[in-house]
């Protein structure tokens, strides 16, 4: 008989036994002034030799990033050895600004798409389609199959999408997503490796069956990431905050207790069998970086095969 999630997860190998036979993705954000503009191609430059299976970049709320996501992911495609994969969402777009946006990328040479139904452009108001446009995800998915072939992700909540009735129409609604085209789900971040396992077990129990990759946020700054899990109803646990009490004018020593809080999340995800992690790397390359190393990843001097 298998040992209870919690404890399976405990008698996982230590990292000295990681043997790197994990993949990695990272997300990027478009930057929007110079200075950002550096510290991104710095990030990138500096992950690039961990050969990540995709690099992604967000849209900003209400479409604001539109030309600034595509221009990123263009020099990814002509500068870099790297797979770009382009966030897109539903808000304020018509289809055929949709079919707009995709046709370019297609041409750009950008074969995948993260695609999502978007936050709404203010916070606090809820949802609301553009007359002409995609009501959710699912239906994106199958309008942007339709226009090119693309590779697309979807988005997954762990802990349930706040605006979800029930786990059970969450599941339902990431199923359609897949069963329209998606080829995996990349997860809101989260803090407890259990809740990312028992979500797996219920979505195997919907019949979900595509890889569910969870997303990693390394916490340096944790003001800010209450902010995000407030938002979006991720649970920050008592522990967690405790961890980074009294550490705000130690930025070197809430870079480590970052790195090990999140390294040891993903030993604990690898020894219940997770073998790709998407990391959020809000541009900064170190704590990613880091992680990697310690789950057994090196890198390599040719880039992404
Ligand atoms: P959907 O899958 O359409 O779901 C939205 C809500 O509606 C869910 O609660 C779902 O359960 C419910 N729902 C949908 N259809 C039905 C139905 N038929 N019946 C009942 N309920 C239904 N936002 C950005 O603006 N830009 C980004 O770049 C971005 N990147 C992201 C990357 C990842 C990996 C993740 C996890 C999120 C990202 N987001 C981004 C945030 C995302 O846009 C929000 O979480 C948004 O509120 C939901 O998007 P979705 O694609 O999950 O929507």
């Amino acid at each position: 008989a298998q040992p209870p999630e919690s404890k399976r997860a405990y008698a996982g190998p230590m990292f000295a036994d990681l043997a790197g036979d994990i993949d990695v993705s990272f997300e990027f954000f478009p930057p929007r002034t110079d200075k950002m503009e550096e510290s991104l191609w710095k990030a990138v430059t500096t992950l690039e030799p961990m050969r990540p299976k995709f690099v992604s970049v967000t849209y900003g709320a209400g479409g604001s990033t539109r030309d600034r996501t595509h221009a990123t992911v263009a020099r990814l495609v002509k500068e870099t050895s790297l797979t770009p994969a382009a966030h897109l969402t539903c808000v304020d777009a018509s289809r055929g600004e949709i079919d707009e946006i995709a046709d370019a990328y297609w041409e750009a040479g950008v074969r995948h798409i993260v695609a999502l139904r978007g936050d709404p452009p203010r916070e606090g108001e809820a949802f609301r389609a553009h007359p002409e446009g995609y009501d959710c995800a699912a239906s994106l998915v199958e309008g942007l199959k339709k226009r090119h072939d693309f590779e697309i992700s979807v988005a997954a909540y762990p802990e349930q999408h706040p605006e979800s009735g029930s786990l059970q129409s969450d599941l339902d609604n990431l199923k359609r997503k897949l069963d329209a085209g998606g080829t995996r789900a990349i997860s809101q971040f989260f803090f407890s490796a259990d809740a990312f396992f028992r979500f797996r077990d219920a979505a195997a129990a919907a019949g979900i069956d595509a890889p569910l990759v969870p997303g990693i946020l390394p916490v340096s700054n944790f003001a800010q990431t209450r902010k995000f899990a407030d938002a979006n109803g991720t649970d920050l646990p008592g522990w967690l905050e405790r961890l980074f009490e009294g550490l705000e004018d130690h930025p070197d020593a809430r870079k480590l207790v970052a790195a090990t809080v999140a390294a040891e999340m993903c030993r604990r995800l690898y020894a219940g069998g997770i073998r790709h992690f998407h990391f959020y790397t809000l541009n900064r390359a170190e704590l990613s970086y880091a992680i990697c190393h310690m789950l057994g990843m090196r890198p390599s001097a040719g880039g992404a095969s």
